[in-house]
């Protein structure tokens, strides 16, 4: 039996790009110069669309494609992935839930721990011989115990809420509405402003839709105050960053620890001239075995949409 054929839209690590064409003819989209040309010769065959969620799909891809009934994200943001077109043709859209989601709160925690240790300053002091010729290193932020607010008690954010909880935190959040929590004591503040005012470090864990965009703005970012901090490891729209910059420059903010950023790779400058800003390049779920298991799921979702017509995380 001939393989489906598949647009695979941005490269994968190699060896995970070998599994997927030993079950799929890959035609690999970067590396075509005349998209026309292709989409001629060749959108009348493909029927599933292998992407990540930094690349999505756009409209263009998707109406270029007649027969295209699956499109398949390694990631589990799936914002850059045209819904409208791909819902207005009942083409499944599938991304990579729950097995990255250990990976992103660990990367939270992480940074939340290195920002308030100032870690990451504290070891180019060593680095520059500064201990042996200064009395010591300044004093940081402690970190259990602080008031910690969660903007998004989702997946990945429960599972900060429940890493943090071992840090003798107390917990607010806010969703849409007020969830059923690990802990009775996570209290649900339904105001996203009021839950920045009462919290030392407010972390970003929201799905991005237009309905969040900017959901971090400069009233938020005032409430929080000049001993707050915010780590975002969601995504950048959630966040208004002028608004950010211009609260860290003041020192209206004490803080941030970003992982993800407008226009990235090539963030803001202001940000890499700031000692208050922890910067990560979007390494949420980089690691090997998470990246592994959600290689898999991307395989798995296109191998059972084709063999039994249901695929197995569709996001609608
Ligand atoms: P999720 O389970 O869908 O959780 C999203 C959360 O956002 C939910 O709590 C949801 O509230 C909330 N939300 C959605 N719309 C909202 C609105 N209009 N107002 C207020 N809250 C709203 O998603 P997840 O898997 O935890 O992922 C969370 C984020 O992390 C996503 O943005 C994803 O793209 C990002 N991510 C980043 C990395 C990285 O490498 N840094 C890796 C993976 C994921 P309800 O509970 O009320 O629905």
């Amino acid at each position: 039996m001939s393989k489906p054929h598949i647009l695979h839209v941005v490269p994968y690590p190699k060896e995970e790009e070998t599994s997927l064409e030993a079950r799929f003819t890959l035609h690999r989209l970067y590396e075509v110069d005349n998209k026309a040309a292709f989409y001629k010769e060749y959108g009348a065959t493909i029927r599933g669309i292998s992407t990540r969620a930094s690349a999505g799909v756009t409209r263009e891809t998707i109406e270029s494609l007649p027969k295209l009934e699956i499109i398949s994200v390694y990631g589990v943001g799936y914002d850059k992935v045209d819904l409208e077109a791909a819902k207005a043709r009942n083409i499944i859209v599938t991304n990579t839930p729950d097995v990255l989601t250990g990976d992103v709160a660990d990367l939270a925690v992480g940074m939340l721990l290195m920002l308030s240790r100032r870690m990451s300053q504290a070891e180019q002091w060593v680095h520059s011989g500064n201990w042996v010729n200064t009395v010591s290193f300044p004093l940081s932020r402690r970190v259990h115990g602080k008031r910690i607010g969660i903007l998004g008690l989702g997946r990945i954010g429960d599972a900060i809420a429940e890493r943090l909880s071992g840090f003798e935190m107390q917990i607010a959040y806010t969703s849409r509405q007020p969830k059923e929590t690990a802990a009775p004591d996570w209290e649900f503040v339904s105001e996203v402003v009021a839950l920045a005012e009462q919290s030392d470090v407010l972390i970003v864990a929201l799905a991005s839709t237009p309905e969040t965009q900017h959901l971090v703005n400069a009233e938020v970012i005032e409430a929080l105050g000049p001993n707050g901090l915010l780590v975002n490891i969601s995504r950048s729209s959630n966040v208004d960053e002028t608004a950010l910059l211009n609260a860290l420059e003041s020192g209206a903010l004490a803080g941030a620890a970003l992982d993800v950023f407008e226009g990235e790779p090539n963030i803001n400058p202001r940000f890499l001239a700031l000692e208050n800003v922890l910067v990560q390049p979007h390494i949420g779920s980089a690691t090997t075995e998470t990246r592994q298991a959600m290689m898999s799921l991307v395989l798995a979702n296109l191998e059972q949409y084709f063999e039994q017509g249901e695929a197995l995380t569709p996001v609608y």
